[in-house]
């Protein structure tokens, strides 16, 4: 399998867009998913530049319900007649809003979504033979510091936290993809019952939000608990957290940006699943990968804030 990063807030490849959001596609033997479609159309002009084809693209995920992830899939449904969406009744039907800064909203603009297109996932579950959708993440472990700024309107118009129902993370072939992680890291990793060889995505470990001791000891956790694992993470994930969080996992994790490409090479070994109670999904688990990075990508570079 191949990841392409469409947009992030970073790039340093001055032919492609940055923004505020995160799209990627993911090329995999079986099929090419898109991961989020950032905030605009900006991931559509930034595939072009890099020669991908979004017409051919069969799954569309969207990971939660956040403009800046969900923003572009309007502008998808324009270029694309097939691809299924998937994505969570509660994103669809929420309004949100941050306070960070001036209260805004953050609600996404939603496209008609043919019904046969539209895969609502209320609960964790496979789709096909080779996709694992997590849904309803438990909190049993920290959950970011920055999520104490994301609200909810309620529909008596009051701004309650949110509580991130409208979250979901993807699996397949050893890759995880997290989105943004408002649900915490280490509850989504935890709430994956498949063996993740890569976690991708942002881990909305804002900087000056979590101490510098809790970062240290997220990172211990994080390489303890999950030693095979690589992590790759930009979009909501600051530079000064990153470096944190690189001093103890040193070459376990990995920054990208706008072009990133990945390549995960198949060694066809099987893992035995940990607590598996899914039934049939040999596929999912059946090969180990090893990654290696197909573009050049790094921090620091240019970034684009919220
Ligand atoms: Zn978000
Ligand atoms: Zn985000």
């Amino acid at each position: 399998m191949k990841w392409t990063v469409l947009v992030d807030n970073r790039t340093n490849n001055p032919s492609l867009e940055a923004e505020h959001g995160l799209s990627i596609l993911l090329e995999t033997e079986m099929h090419s998913i898109l991961l989020d479609t950032g905030a605009s159309d900006v991931f559509i002009r930034n595939a072009e530049r890099l020669g991908k084809d979004l017409s051919t693209v069969d799954y569309v995920f969207v990971s939660h319900g956040h403009s800046d992830h969900a923003g572009g899939l309007k502008h998808f449904m324009k270029i694309n007649d097939k691809a299924k969406v998937i994505v969570s009744p509660d994103a669809i039907s929420g309004r949100f809003f941050s306070k960070r800064g001036n209260l805004h909203s953050i609600t996404t603009a939603w496209p008609e979504i043919p019904e046969e297109r539209l895969l609502e996932i209320g609960h964790s579950e496979s789709i096909g033979d080779d996709i694992y959708v997590i849904a309803h993440i438990p909190h049993i472990h920290p959950m970011p510091e920055g999520n104490q700024h994301l609200f909810v309107q309620d529909k008596q118009g009051q701004y309650i936290q949110d509580d991130f129902r409208h979250e979901l993370a993807l699996y397949t072939g050893g890759l995880l993809f997290t989105g943004c992680a408002h649900s915490g890291l280490e509850n989504i990793l935890a709430a994956c019952p498949l063996p993740v060889n890569t976690v991708v995505g942002g881990f909305h470990l804002l900087d000056n939000h979590e101490s510098e001791i809790m970062l240290s000891e997220l990172s211990h956790r994080l390489t303890d608990t999950y030693p095979q694992t690589q992590f790759y993470t930009s979009h909501c994930t600051g530079n000064t957290v990153f470096a944190i969080l690189q001093d103890v996992m040193g070459n376990k994790i990995h920054p990208f940006s706008c072009g990133t490409t990945i390549c995960n090479m198949t060694d066809n070994i099987s893992h035995a699943p940990r607590n598996l109670r899914l039934g049939n999904h040999h596929s999912l688990f059946r090969e180990a990968q090893h990654s290696f990075l197909c573009e050049p990508s790094g921090l620091p570079c240019r970034r684009v804030l919220e």
